[in-house]
């Protein structure tokens, strides 16, 4: 039984191979070399664990998994034990005498899959392990996994991934299958180039991931919005939360346990062992919201993160992609929400301009920037615009913001060019320049200490733009940003000011169109009425009363044995796995059998435990 779609049956429990799945299985069991581009949470594991099975059950040999976090191969490895395939890795965690005992174990050929870090890999110790495998023929495959880290175009890039040829100079004729979920053109050439898989087959996926609902917002009370977000819509979900600074994960982190949202920080700042043990809480736990810098997440495989928040805006759409992505992994319904201001662009632009890298690049990091403001202003399929950024066209989604409830566009063209030229005269009038508060309330009218101070009441555009909210004023302000037609200085208090883009709108040439900024109905709430008040998972939304009393205990069941294995839960079963036992009540096997995720072993394993659990609830 060495064909691929049993081994997906008989070891991992699943039905069928999903999208371009057994494809890419079968290009690389036959021996070829592949480049496998699939969103995150689309089944890349799958794409060289199955080879690594199939060519070791053919007597090639082991499978050579290089992977960047060293943090979640414990958690890999463990599901792999759990399927009943023999794995293992090699990297820092592990003391001198387990590293020796796993080194003892490949040279034996116990091994199914190998996981270890790109650092590890390049010794010369180990490549020499590598050459008497290779020598006798043992070497069944190379995985390069999250293969954009070769790039600095990706958004992870790690130097040690550059001495991955290596493998292909010195093991030539055995297989490499390298994979990611970030891809843009730049990014995917560059992996091409560097990893050298010019003759390798490449399998692009849809980067579509369906059940994620996109929605992002005007930042105006971040805290208070999050927590409305949280309580409302994802009460006792699993979550993360996205921040730009160590000060603010702390801070919001803080007031979400405040307000009896379970919440952990996680950042650079934090010492690695806390870090560790808070990683290790999110992975075990169930509920629990994470408040992280980007430092969290890369590899992050729980499958059941109900919503990914942004605070902050990240530095492209690639990061955007990338981090909520982590949201939904099982394919239930999630949630990606971001909330972003005028203050976001400011500091990203300041980091670009302040970074030591050449203009070429940062002009590349300038357009990508451009390219998320433009998706956070825009006033049609979020989605559409997403996947279109990545090469792919599509239709209006149905689930996102801006599908939802369509926004109310209004013309900012007057709004724009009465904004620039109170910009121009403050300027004029006074020698210096104005953040954009001033100017606001210079175009309303409002008599300030400071307008007092300065004599602003004077300006020709005072009191011009009295009908314009400031919520209307700041989406002017940021769009006029975002069109290159107005500068803000970050080396100067932030003072606004014109750029070679001005004129142009300042002579009405170039329309301003924009999204009302009105507080944006919620396109979630109703989602949680559907599943009633209560904090049910996602998975268990259509149980009836009984099934949901039996989901409850075998989750119970499920976490004991997740403690006594010392892994998290859903290595031990998915949420939709018991979801759909709850469902069927079995009494029996046979019942067992056909439900999508139990395996051969899992079904030895604890075949007779969940009947008896089902049975006593
Ligand atoms: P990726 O690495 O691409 O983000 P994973 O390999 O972690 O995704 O897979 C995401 C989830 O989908 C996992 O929980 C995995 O078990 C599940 N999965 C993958 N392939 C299949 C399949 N053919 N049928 C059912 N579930 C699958
Ligand atoms: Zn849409």
């Amino acid at each position: 039984m060495n064909n691929p779609l049993s081994i997906l049956q008989q070891v991992f429990g699943y039905e069928r191979f999903r999208g371009p799945q057994a494809e890419i299985v079968g290009h690389v069991i036959a021996g070829g070399d592949a480049l496998v581009l699939m969103p995150t949470g689309g089944g890349k594991s799958l794409c060289y664990q199955i080879p690594a099975i199939a060519r070791q059950r053919a007597g090639q040999g082991v499978t050579l998994v290089v992977s960047p976090l060293i943090a979640l191969m414990h958690d890999q490895v463990g599901a792999l034990h759990e399927a009943g395939v023999e794995a293992a890795f090699l990297n820092s965690a592990l003391s001198y005498e387990e590293a020796v005992a796993v080194e003892r174990r490949l040279a034996r050929g116990e091994l199914t899959l190998l996981y270890a870090a790109p650092e590890r890999v390049t010794t010369p110790r180990f490549l020499e392990q590598l050459d008497a495998l290779h020598r006798r023929g043992q070497l069944a495959l190379f995985a390069i996994d999250e293969a954009h880290c070769v790039s600095q175009w990706g958004h992870d890039f790690r130097p040690e991934y550059r001495a991955l040829t290596v493998l292909h100079e010195r093991f030539a004729g055995v297989p490499r299958v390298a994979l990611t979920a970030t891809a843009d053109a730049l990014t995917r050439a560059d992996i091409v180039e560097r990893l050298q898989l010019q003759q390798a087959r490449q399998f692009v996926s849809s980067f579509d991931r369906p059940n994620i609902r996109y929605r992002i917002a005007e930042k105006k009370e971040p805290a208070a919005q999050l927590l409305r977000f949280i309580q409302h819509e994802h009460e006792g979900d699993c979550g993360i939360v996205y921040c730009q600074t160590r000060k603010r994960v702390e801070e919001t982190a803080q007031s979400l346990s405040a307000h009896g949202v379970p919440a952990l920080p996680y950042h650079a700042g934090l010492d690695a062992e806390l870090r560790q043990h808070h990683q290790d809480r999110f992975l075990r736990e169930e509920g629990l919201v994470m408040v992280a810098t980007i430092a969290f997440g890369m590899g992050i495989d729980k499958p059941d993160v109900r919503f990914v928040a942004h605070l902050d805006m990240p530095k492209n759409i690639e990061g955007y992609y990338q981090e909520t992505g982590r949201a939904g992994r099982d394919g239930l319904p999630a949630q990606a929400w971001m909330l972003y201001g005028l203050q976001d662009v400011v500091n990203q632009r300041r980091m670009i301009d302040e970074s030591p890298a050449g203009e070429e690049f940062k002009q590349v990091m300038r357009g990508k920037l451009d390219a998320l403001l433009a998706l956070a202003e825009a006033t049609d399929c979020r989605r559409e615009r997403l996947l279109g950024y990545f090469g792919e066209r599509s239709q209006p989604c149905g689930n996102c913001d801006n599908c939802l409830a369509p926004p109310q566009l209004w013309d900012g063209t007057d709004a724009a060019r009465k904004l620039l030229s109170t910009v121009y005269r403050v300027q004029q009038m006074s020698g210096i320049g104005f953040g954009a508060g001033h100017v606001m309330d210079i175009l309303r009218g409002r008599k300030t200490e400071k307008v007092a101070q300065f004599g602003h009441e004077q300006v020709s555009t005072f009191g011009l733009g009295a009908e314009f909210s400031e919520a209307q004023l700041r989406g002017v302000l940021r769009q006029l940003v975002a069109l290159g037609a107005l500068a803000v200085d970050a080396q100067a208090y932030n003072t606004l000011r014109l750029t070679d883009g001005s004129r142009a709108v300042l002579r009405g040439e170039q329309p301003v169109r924009l999204r009302e900024s009105v507080a944006q109905a919620s396109g979630g709430r109703k989602r949680r009425e559907a599943r009633g008040s209560s904090a049910l998972p996602a998975a268990a939304a259509g149980l009836t009363e009984a099934g949901q009393a039996r989901f409850a205990a075998l989750k119970a069941w499920r976490g004991e044995v997740a403690r006594s294995h010392n892994l998290p839960a859903y290595v031990i079963f998915h949420d939709a796995t018991l979801a759909a036992i709850a469902a069927l009540g079995p009494s029996s096997v046979e019942e067992l059998e056909g439900i999508s995720g139990i395996g051969a072993r899992k079904l030895e394993a604890y075949g007779q435990e969940v009947l008896r659990v089902v049975a006593s609830s």
